[in-house]
């Protein structure tokens, strides 16, 4: 017998948004409220993580902008966003 776990939340579950360099493996964590801004370069090896103006970074400040929209409305909102992993 084969199991299988999945795991569904909503974006109030949501407890910190994580970046990690791929080139040295450090993290940048916050919680989704204090996500104020996006780390162009990595803290630790000063890798470039992001590049103004380029697709990846405009989708990172869109990410941003609606989690951050969709919590603060979440109270009055009549849709719940889950997501299965
Ligand atoms: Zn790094």
């Amino acid at each position: 017998m084969t199991t299988e776990t999945r795991v569904v939340f909503d974006l109030k579950d949501i407890k910190t948004i994580q970046f990690e360099c791929k080139t040295c493996h450090s993290r940048f964590v916050c919680a989704p409220e204090k996500w104020n801004a996006m780390p162009l370069y990595c803290g630790n090896c000063k890798e470039p993580l992001l590049t103004e103006g380029t697709t990846q970074h405009q989708s990172i400040v869109y990410l941003r902008e609606s989690l951050l929209n969709l919590l603060k409305f979440y109270q009055e909102s009549k849709l719940v966003v889950r997501f299965e992993i």
